[in-house]
């Protein structure tokens, strides 16, 4: 039996690192645990909204996220181009967030990279090693059972922060069967990026078209000349659809708008598949006798434009402040931390809801985009809630 620690947690993805930065800068004896050694990549369209970068930087991130600008990593972001089923278009600017900082496409294998090592740098210990279970003792968590270099060994810690994604180990094993996400509430979605297509410079393009509604196509630049590219679509919607997502991929590079943009020799790499559970779904548990999930263990993906990165980082931050709390009173049940499911209530409930009633909407109602692209603002909710929930 190894020593016992403040906290693990499991994933070093954005929800996981930061919660470690917010607790190691506390003074906790922090381990964060990943599958994957640092930098990996992770499926995503690598769109990271102001508010995200607002919040690391409070935490001390400004200079490693500026080096990562400068080094072409990170790509700040001016405007959005949202184009409807008839081809109306809608422009609008990005707003620099209150604490004056961009938006950026931030491909995942840097920026993942840069919390997580600066959870190391605030203290936290880094170990790869991929959590099978939590360990649990009369229904308390214990800990986490690990499998390191092919040894499966147990670790203790007070508190078990689930921070392991989508296809979490810990929130499989803790959250009951009845209470998971179903599929109205979940999403399927290719990235791959592509060299040789026109880009719009710093602008972001969202494509929302009957074959794929309520979900969307997405052209995210990375620099001149390269995009992230992708479409996502809700899985009931995909079942029904009986048609692969590479597939509907090659009808949009088709469509002329976007064929007339391929340069010669132009080809896509890395394409991969992964899930979203969104937040739209009510009531699922996200506290535990000393367990704790965030970001997307927890399922806090906005279910109208597929972004989660933010959502995972407002988790972080009110997850590690109510572990601190319930440390301090040396009390980790899940009574002394429920108050953490309303935290995520009251910061999050509002734009899931109003999310998913225009997902809902956009579905019902497919013509309702061609007017409000058509006749709508810049400052039109379709168009906030897409700059604002990337
Ligand atoms: C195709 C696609 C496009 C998206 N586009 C955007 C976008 O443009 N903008 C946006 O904001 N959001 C987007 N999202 C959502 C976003 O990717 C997630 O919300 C975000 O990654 C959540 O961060 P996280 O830290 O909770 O989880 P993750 O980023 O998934 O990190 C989880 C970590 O846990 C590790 N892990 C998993 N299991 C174990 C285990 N058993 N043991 C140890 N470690 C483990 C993984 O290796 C990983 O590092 C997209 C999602 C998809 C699928």
């Amino acid at each position: 039996m190894t020593s016992e620690r403040d906290v693990i947690v499991v994933g070093a993805g954005p929800a996981g690192a930061t919660t470690a930065v917010y607790l190691a800068q506390q003074g906790y004896d922090v381990l964060l645990l990943d599958r994957h050694q640092f930098p990996r990549d992770k499926t995503c369209g690598d769109a990271v909204p102001a508010g995200a970068i607002d919040t690391l930087n409070h935490l001390g991130m400004g200079d490693k996220i500026q080096q990562a600008v400068q080094r072409g990593e990170l790509y700040p972001l001016e405007s959005m181009r949202l184009v409807s089923p008839k081809g109306y278009e809608l422009e609008a600017m990005f707003h620099k967030g209150p604490g004056g900082n961009d938006s950026y496409v931030a491909p995942r294998q840097y920026f993942d990279v840069l919390i997580q090592q600066h959870a190391i740098d605030s203290g936290a210990k880094f170990r790869q090693a991929q959590a099978t279970a939590p360990l649990l003792e009369n229904g308390r968590v214990v800990g986490v059972k690990v499998k390191e270099n092919g040894r499966i060994q147990e670790l203790h810690s007070k508190v078990v922060v689930g921070a392991d994604g989508v296809t979490s180990v810990i929130t499989r094993t803790l959250r009951p069967k009845e209470n998971q996400h179903t599929d109205g509430h979940r999403a399927v979605a290719l990235r791959a990026y592509i060299e040789g297509l026109k880009e719009f410079p710093h602008q972001v393009e969202f494509y929302l078209y009957n074959q794929i509604l309520p979900g969307y196509a997405w052209i995210f630049p990375t620099a001149q000349n390269r995009a992230n590219i992708g479409l996502g679509m809700r899985l009931d919607h995909f079942r029904a659809k009986k048609q692969s997502l590479e597939e509907m991929l090659d009808t949009f590079l088709a469509m002329p708008a976007i064929k007339k943009r391929l340069q010669p020799g132009w080809k896509l790499h890395d394409m991969a598949t992964w899930q979203l559970n969104f937040g739209s779904q009510q009531h699922l548990q996200h506290v535990y006798d000393s367990a704790i999930l965030v970001g997307d263990a927890a399922g806090l993906i906005n279910p109208l434009t597929g972004g989660g990165i933010h959502n995972a980082i407002i988790s972080a931050k009110l997850a590690a402040r109510t572990v601190h709390e319930a440390l301090q009173r040396n009390d980790t049940s899940r009574s002394s931390m429920q108050i953490y499911e309303q935290r995520i209530h009251e910061a999050i409930w509002g734009s899931m809801k109003r999310s998913y009633q225009f997902q809902r909407s956009l579905m019902r109602f497919p013509m309702l985009i061609d007017f409000l692209v058509k006749r709508m603002k810049e400052n039109s909710g379709l168009a906030k809630m897409f700059l604002t929930k990337l």
